[in-house]
């Protein structure tokens, strides 16, 4: 059996996984072999659009080796073509990390940059279209880990609504943990990965698409290994074979993870778990005297900026502190305000988050 826990990662990804995902990776699986490939590939790429709420004549998906942001730079380098123009909308690290993988790329963009604090509203979206009326693709971050903000891509969706813009979503810290209704927003192209809200452990990353848009990108690829639609082809015509090696064992954990969200009552039961330990989280630490980075109606449920409580604070210390006793959170991410975060995913619970806030309480 599975040794106990060294600590709970209180970090959005990769996260604390249950003891039955760590367990599902004991064995060795081939890659050649039916039962890995139509035995646990491809019910996760069926159960992917299941989750979705996907119809699979419409809709497609396809899982590529690497971190989540491979998966972001496979699908911007393989639909955004030399004659096409990117729009970005930006509000933390993930969203300015499009940019850079644009610049390598040599692709034609137009980055709107706003403040991590500030939201992607329809409001930014119409106004940066208004500016670049030849915009075909459009990108931005649903759930920004940097602070914890939620954009509200739904107004966005609403502004790009028939105008034949490309939409594709970064959905890698919401997915599985925040319902999102694909099809309703007109996403072409959401990206996630293994080791964020579906609670598997990182290794890989994949792709949920319109199957024409994903057909349309066909040798529009400039890399061999990024290439989503051999990728695709492959698993397609393999049934669920790879085209190279496999991360098998982080495959087996999250076919058992998916399971494991499926048991849990699917993406609103999950969500309500998230909201839940979110909520604890800051009622406790704002009992403490803890202030958010976000106003409220910004905040996702997903991870939680805290400001330094005063100008001395010393988080190396307390980070160690804490971890000692058993709980490891994240350095902040951005430039303008000093500040930690607190993630509320994984195999975590809001009983979890009480002792965690009586944790803080004893030793701050
Ligand atoms: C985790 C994450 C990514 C991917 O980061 P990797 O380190 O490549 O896994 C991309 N976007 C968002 C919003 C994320 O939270």
């Amino acid at each position: 059996m599975i040794r106990e826990r060294n600590y709970l990662l209180l970090t959005p990804g990769p996260l604390s996984t249950s003891g039955t995902v760590r367990e599902a990776m004991l064995q060795d699986w081939c890659t050649w072999d039916k039962d890995y490939n139509e035995g646990i590939v491809s019910p996760i790429r069926k159960g992917l659009l299941a989750l979705a709420g996907l119809d699979e004549r419409e809709y497609t998906d396809v899982l590529l080796q690497g971190s989540g942001t491979y998966c972001v730079e496979a699908t911007i380098g393989a639909t955004v073509r030399p004659t096409d123009k990117l729009l970005i909308l930006a509000n933390g690290a993930y969203g300015e990390r499009m940019a850079r993988i644009a610049d390598y790329y040599g692709i034609h963009y137009v980055l709107v940059s706003l403040r991590e604090t500030e939201l992607v509203t329809g409001e930014v979206a119409r106004e940066a279209l208004e500016a670049h009326p030849d915009v075909t693709h459009l990108s931005m971050v649903h759930s920004e880990t940097t602070t914890g903000l939620l954009n509200p891509i739904e107004e966005v969706a609403e502004v790009i609504r028939g105008r034949g813009i490309t939409f594709i979503v970064d959905a890698m810290s919401s997915f599985g943990g925040i319902p999102i209704d694909i099809k309703g927003l007109g996403i072409d192209f959401l990206v996630s990965s293994a080791n964020k809200c579906i609670q598997g452990v990182p290794g890989f990353g994949f792709i949920i698409a319109r199957k024409d848009k994903l057909m349309a990108t066909k040798g529009n690829a400039r890399s061999l290994s990024l290439d989503i639609y051999a990728q695709w082809e492959t698993m397609e015509r393999g049934h669920g074979k790879w085209r190279f090696t496999s991360p098998t064992h982080v495959v087996r954990a999250f076919y058992q993870a998916m399971k494991e969200l499926n048991d849990e009552g699917g993406i609103s039961a999950r969500y309500e778990r998230y909201r839940r330990n979110h909520r604890t989280l800051v009622d406790g630490m704002r009992s403490l005297g803890f202030e958010t980075l976000l106003p409220d109606e910004a905040q996702g449920p997903i991870i939680t900026s805290f400001l330094y409580p005063s100008a001395d604070f010393d988080f190396a210390s307390f980070y160690e502190r804490l971890k000692a006793k058993g709980f490891v959170i994240y350095p902040g991410k951005i430039s303008h305000a000093d500040t930690f975060r607190i993630g509320n995913i994984g195999d975590v619970f809001p009983e979890d988050m009480e002792a965690l806030i009586r944790v803080i309480k004893e030793i701050r």
